[in-house]
């Protein structure tokens, strides 16, 4: 006799950060944690982003190109699966900003949020030439040396973000798209920039949105009060 199915797993509901759009998804199960646990423990980074697309995949229901949506959008889907199947609340240690005291501080995953910045996505180069950027995918990210060079690391970044460039001339401008540009020619393009030009690029990729939490505790020690900012998923999972 075949086993009885234990459970039914219960679906929630949740939106894709940079789009809006709500999916369904249900809680990871032993199987998936399993996969999870080992391959956060193997301290192999490439390895913790494949199983963090991989338990995505599982437990979303609705069709998602995972490896195509942000960072930021990856980080928030997986740390709310995350809630509904290990609990709601994390426990991270922080350290007193004064006197270094650590501190376990709790946080409730399910109020985690994503503020977008609407900001400009334009980044002007000369008064000629302009560059539209984008989120990177997160597989620019899965794809990049991450053991390698922080430097290529970076301009791997900044290839992965741009989604045009447009060259004004006169009152005629001409859009070309990152997509009809090979990426040889991208880097040739982004190594011809000054350091300055370089850094009002690098400068969006800083600003990107989050997941953000703001932590506030009293130190228990010295009594310092702290307000600090959890950002990125390695500030809530730790
Ligand atoms: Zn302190």
């Amino acid at each position: 006799m075949a086993l009885p199915k234990l459970n039914t797993a219960p679906i929630y509901e949740m939106s894709v950060p940079s789009t809006g759009e709500r999916v369904s998804y249900r809680p990871y199960l032993v199987k998936e944690e399993k996969v999870l646990m080992m391959a956060f423990e193997s301290g192999d980074q490439k390895q913790a982003l494949k199983a963090i697309v991989a338990t995505i995949e599982a437990c979303v229901q609705d069709k998602l190109k995972v490896q195509d949506l942000a960072t930021f959008d990856v980080e928030y889907l997986f740390t709310q699966i995350r809630s509904k199947s290990a609990g709601e609340k994390a426990t991270v240690l922080l350290k007193c900003e004064e006197c270094e005291t650590q501190h376990e501080y709790e946080v409730d995953l399910s109020e985690i949020k994503v503020e977008l910045n609407e900001d400009d996505r334009v980044v002007d180069l000369t008064d000629q030439i302009t560059i539209e950027m984008k989120y990177p995918p997160y597989k620019a990210i899965m794809e990049s040396d991450l053991q390698g060079d922080q430097m290529e690391l970076g301009l791997d970044m900044v290839v992965a973000s741009i989604s045009g460039i447009i060259v004004k001339n006169g009152l005629e401008e001409e859009r070309m798209d990152a997509n009809d540009v090979s990426k040889k020619e991208l880097m040739e393009f982004i190594e011809s920039m000054t350091s300055e030009q370089f850094e009002r690029v690098t400068k969006y990729i800083g600003d990107l949105p989050a997941m953000k939490h703001e932590a506030k505790f009293k130190c228990l020690n010295c009594g310092h009060y702290n307000n600090m900012e959890l950002k990125g998923i390695s500030d809530f999972l730790s």
